[in-house]
């Protein structure tokens, strides 16, 4: 077994392992449905964007899908529609815009605890956060669901529309039922990180037509046609150029998602091996996207925390991220305004690592990455010697 690089030895990736590289469509494949509408100035709230919301509605299964400038303002338009009369019950255990699209909204916040195996809300805690609340928004963390059939069932007996944060989750399926026909709206993310990329942009699915509508005119200042504003709208509109390459990315998409699944499988089965390492774990009954393919960290088996062995991949050239870390509840903005503290949430952000994941990445890069964790396991007393 080769040395790990933090001890002195080779450098696996000297020219570096990049977390994510996009799936970029082929650029003449985006030109040839932007010219049309370019050549003649129609570069923003054109065809495009209803192509694209029409081509996303077929395959999410879902009749209204409305385009909109990012998951963010997706998420902060939904809230606005729907007017939550109480806080808004959230997972700590999820990425900043979620926490942020609520509070820019003026709800208060009520953080909900995470599952230790699948990192998702914990649908006991969930409960009992609803009494008393105005709306929840569920993550499918790192591209695999929720579970929303419970968090649907919890959302119906409280009374209150559920939302579900699906930035990761385009192509993700429930039980054979594509995520995105969940709950009261679904709200998807296409910067380059996700699965399906524009560039920028979001798209929020919904089986409301009235909820729809409401989105429509909210990404349009909430100008309903004739300047006369229904209500304090955003600048939230897609422009034609993001919905031409999200178009393109489309077309590849299938391929691109198939091979993400075959990467992850790979993944698990050489972390399997490795002691103290253990992966999320996804319903059987599941597909995930893996946008992310994240590991846990048990630091008394494995020798080493997950910020220790962030250090000793990047020292291979191996780049990684701790999301989330620190969880959202935590954040300076929330941190002292809620004194919240979720002790499964803590211990989990503290724990995992997301390891690089993306359609054209090389299996055996891949393998390479696998037999580092292996190693620096191996080594991890003298890594982690005093004074080394
Ligand atoms: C990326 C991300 C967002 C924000 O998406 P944007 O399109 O950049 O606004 C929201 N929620 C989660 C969980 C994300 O990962």
């Amino acid at each position: 077994m080769t040395r790990p690089a933090v001890l002195g030895g080779p450098v696996s990736f000297p020219e570096g392992l990049p977390f994510v590289q996009p799936s970029m469509p082929p650029l003449d494949e985006v030109v040839r449905r932007l010219r049309p509408g370019y050549d003649t100035g129609r570069v923003t709230d054109g065809p495009l964007v209803r192509q694209l919301e029409e081509a996303a509605s077929e395959r999410l299964d879902v009749p209204e899908v409305v385009a909109v400038s990012s998951c963010t303002v997706g998420l902060m338009l939904v809230l606005r529609a729907l007017g939550p009369q109480g806080p808004v019950a959230l997972p700590g255990f999820t990425f900043a815009a979620t926490a942020h699209a609520v509070d820019w909204n003026g709800r208060a916040l009520k953080f909900v605890e995470c599952d230790e195996r699948t990192f998702q809300a914990d649908t006991a805690d969930l409960r009992r956060k609803l009494a008393g609340a105005g709306a929840l928004i569920v993550t499918h963390v790192f591209g695999a669901p929720c579970d929303p059939t419970s968090v649907e069932a919890a959302a119906a007996e409280a009374g209150l529309p559920a939302l579900f944060d699906s930035a990761h989750a385009f192509g993700a399926t429930h039980r054979g039922r594509p995520v995105g026909s969940f709950g009261t709206a679904e709200v998807f993310s296409l910067t380059p990180t996700k699965p399906l990329v524009a560039g920028e942009g979001g798209l929020v699915a919904t089986r409301d037509a009235a909820l729809a509508r409401a989105v429509r005119v909210g990404r349009n200042y909430g100008n309903p046609g004739n300047y006369d504003s229904e209500v304090s709208g955003l600048n939230g509109r897609l422009s034609e150029l993001h919905a031409a390459v999200a178009l393109a990315s489309l077309e590849r998409f299938d391929e691109d998602l198939a091979t993400r699944r075959r990467l992850a499988q790979r993944y698990r089965s050489g972390v399997a091996a490795v002691p103290g390492l253990s992966v999320q774990e996804v319903a059987t009954s599941d597909e995930s996207t893996w946008k992310d393919f994240t590991v846990r960290v048990d630091a008394g088996v494995y020798g080493l925390g997950a910020a220790e062995l962030r250090t000793a991949l990047t020292a291979e050239g191996v780049d990684t991220r701790r999301y989330f870390f620190p969880p959202v509840h935590l954040h300076t903005t929330y941190r002292d305004r809620y004194g919240c503290r979720l002790p499964v949430t803590e211990s989990v952000a503290g724990s995992v690592l997301s390891l690089p994941i993306w359609p054209a990445l090389e299996p055996a890069r891949l393998d390479r990455v696998v037999e580092i964790l292996a190693a620096v396991h191996e080594h991890a007393e003298e890594i982690c010697q005093p004074g080394r």
